[in-house]
């Protein structure tokens, strides 16, 4: 049996809610998306796309130089920036299915309606988002890699509902889509008390696979894939949830917030899940 390698790609692009209030984190104002190639000698499976046309070429050129026949693109959950190349990318092999669980798929629908791809995405990246294509529902729970297991792991609504991983055991390889984050803020606007829990809950899951790395959907340039990011994950969900409930505007829950995380990227994420859960920043009278 032939040996199992991976190797990420990531690609920086602007980050969603671009209103931010005045502060000394203007050089974090970006977030990097990852996507991943587990590799044996002949065969590749791909996880997860990027967000526009000309990203997703990238990628199409990268897992070329690899030099591997792509049998699968596997789709960690339905957001947008991680499935918006499926197009692209069974176009461009033909060999490859795109795969998902039934909770990705009905993410991915969502996300491919025209007030997402062209309302929301489209308005951020006019004219860059591609023609969105659906992965096909995958019921079984691993599919195989050169007689190596790559298992499904459901996680639940983590920063979105129906998320989950791929686990690699052989070679103790966690890709973790948006459940783990690495040196990012997490994207708090979908989450609700219950779901900050449930996300909890999830990490734990992962840190008891005992993985030796754990690629992140969303990881800072230069880091490494070291698992202390699901350990990290938790503690960031245990500041927000802390500072939920002790603040009461939109302004003081980022603000601490980012007192205890000032130098993740992508603080706009922050701001937009902080004006979600307490309204507009307008400030109210104290009790
Ligand atoms: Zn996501």
């Amino acid at each position: 049996m032939s040996d199992l390698h991976y190797e990420s790609l990531l690609i920086r692009r602007e980050g969603l809610t671009r209103d931010l209030p005045e502060g000394d984190n203007e050089d974090l104002r970006w977030v990097t998306n990852s996507a991943t190639l587990i590799f044996g000698d002949h065969e590749a499976v791909l996880v997860d796309t990027f967000t526009t046309v000309a990203q997703n070429e990238e990628l199409i050129k990268w897992v070329k130089d690899h030099n591997r026949r792509l049998t699968h693109v596997y789709l960690t959950h339905g957001h947008g920036d991680h499935v918006y190349g499926i197009g692209q990318l069974v176009e461009a092999f033909p060999t490859a299915r795109a795969i998902g669980t039934s909770g990705t798929v009905a993410e991915s629908r969502l996300q491919a309606r025209e007030e997402y791809r062209d309302g929301f995405w489209g308005r951020l990246f006019p004219g860059q988002i591609p023609v969105p294509v659906l992965p096909e529902v995958f019921e079984d729970d691993h599919f195989m890699l050169e007689g190596h297991e790559l298992q499904i792991v459901q996680t639940g609504h983590t920063d979105t509902e129906g998320t989950t991983i791929l686990w690699v055991p052989d070679i103790r390889l966690v890709v973790a889509g948006d459940v783990v984050y690495n040196e990012t803020h997490m994207y708090m606007a979908e989450s609700t008390p219950e779901s900050r829990m449930e996300w909890i809950a999830s990490l734990e899951l992962v840190k008891s696979l005992d993985p030796i790395n754990v690629v992140a959907g969303h990881k800072y340039p230069g880091r490494t894939d070291d698992p202390a990011t699901v350990d990290d994950s938790i503690q960031y969900l245990t500041d927000f949830i802390e500072a939920e409930r002790t603040t009461m505007t939109a302004l003081e829950l980022y603000e601490a917030v980012l007192r205890r995380h000032p130098r993740r990227a992508n603080p706009g994420s922050l701001w937009g899940a902080a004006k979600k859960i307490k309204g507009s920043p307008i400030t109210l009278p104290r009790k």
